[in-house]
C-alpha cells in the first residue's frame, strides 16, 4: 500500500465535511488539524501549551515554524481496512480473563491505593496489530477503559486512516494503574506490573505486529532509554515480534506537526502486516 500523507489529510477533511468527531488539540479543531497535515510545517503552539505528564512521549522533537495558509486537494481516501482477525481460541479469552481478574485486585505496587479503577486493556484478543501505551490517564482511571480521552480519540482516528478500527485491535498499557496527577510511572511500577500482567498479556493475544507509543511503553519492550525520535523508523522486535516505536498521541496533541510521521509509523505497521499476509 502507499504511504502517502494526504491519505490522513484527506481521511480528516471527510470527518469534517461529515461533522465530527468533536476532536480538539488542545484548542484546535479537526479542520485546523486538517491544514497542519496538509503541511507538515505548519506553524507549532505547543510551546505555549502546558504539558500534562512530565518528559513521557518524545520531547525535544524539532518545532515546525510557519502556519499552513492553502489546503491542497487530497488525491486518495482512506486506506483499505486490513483483514479483521480470526476469532481467539478459548484458552486465549480464559488466559485474559484471568489476568484481568488479577489485575483488578492488583495491590502489588504503591498505585493501588490512589487508583479508581484498573485499567487491564481491551479490544480483539487475537489482534493482529497491538498498541502499548505507558499509563491510564484522569479518564482511562475513571472508564477502566485504555485510551478513551482526547488522546484516544486522536489515536483511533490515526488507526483507522491505517485501516485499523479500533475494535480490531489490541490496546492496553504498561502500567494498569494511573500515577497519581499523570506523574510518569516509576520504574519499580513498570517492572512489577510488565512482569506480572503485561508480557503474559502480550503473548496471550500474540500479535504480529506491536506499535509501542511513548517512552515508557518502548522502555517496558525492549529495554532501551533511547529517544522515540532516534528509534522510530526502524523495526526493532520484542520476543520475535515486530516493534514499531512511535509517539503518544498525548504529544502529538501538543505537536501536531508530528501527527503526519505516527501516521507513518503506522502505515509501517500496516506493511508489515500486509507483507506477513
Ligand atoms: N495515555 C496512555 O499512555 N494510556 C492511556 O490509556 C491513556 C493515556
Amino acid at each position: 500500500m502507499t504511504a502517502d500523507p494526504r491519505l490522513l489529510s484527506a481521511f480528516l477533511r471527510q470527518v469534517a465535511e461529515l461533522g465530527g468527531p468533536d476532536l480538539y488539540l488542545e484548542d484546535r479543531t479537526v479542520g485546523e488539524l486538517r491544514s497542519l497535515l496538509a503541511d507538515p510545517k505548519a506553524h507549532d503552539r505547543s510551546a505555549d501549551q502546558p504539558r500534562r505528564r512530565g518528559t513521557s512521549t518524545g520531547a525535544g522533537e524539532a518545532p515546525a515554524t510557519e502556519r499552513a495558509q492553502t489546503l491542497p486537494r487530497p488525491t486518495k481516501t482512506m486506506a483499505a481496512q486490513a483483514p479483521v482477525p480470526s476469532a481467539a481460541t478459548p484458552e486465549t479469552l480464559q488466559t485474559l480473563k484471568a489476568l484481568e481478574e488479577a489485575v483488578a485486585v492488583c495491590t502489588l505496587c504503591r498505585l493501588h491505593a490512589t487508583r479508581t479503577r484498573a485499567v487491564f486493556g481491551e479490544g480483539h484478543p487475537n489482534a493482529d496489530l497491538a498498541i502499548v501505551g505507558e499509563a491510564p490517564g484522569r479518564d482511562e482511571d475513571r472508564t477502566g477503559r485504555p485510551f478513551v480521552g482526547r488522546a484516544g480519540k486522536l489515536l483511533d482516528l490515526l488507526l483507522m486512516t491505517a485501516g485499523f478500527p479500533r475494535e480490531n485491535v489490541y490496546i492496553c498499557n504498561v502500567l494498569k494503574s494511573r500515577p497519581p496527577d499523570n506523574r510518569n510511572p516509576l520504574p519499580d511500577e513498570m517492572e512489577i506490573c510488565a512482569s506480572h500482567y503485561l508480557h503474559a498479556q502480550l503473548a496471550a493475544v500474540a500479535p504480529r505486529v506491536i506499535v509501542t507509543v511513548g517512552r515508557f511503553a518502548v522502555q517496558a519492550l525492549l529495554d532501551t532509554d533511547a529517544a522515540i525520535g532516534r528509534l522510530r523508523g526502524r523495526i526493532h522486535t520484542y520476543r520475535e515480534t515486530p516493534v514499531i516505536a512511535s509517539y503518544h498521541p498525548a504529544y502529538l496533541l501538543r505537536s501536531p506537526n508530528m501527527v503526519v510521521t505516527a501516521w507513518e509509523d503506522l502505515q509501517l505497521a500496516r506493511t508489515i502486516l500486509d507483507e506477513q499476509s
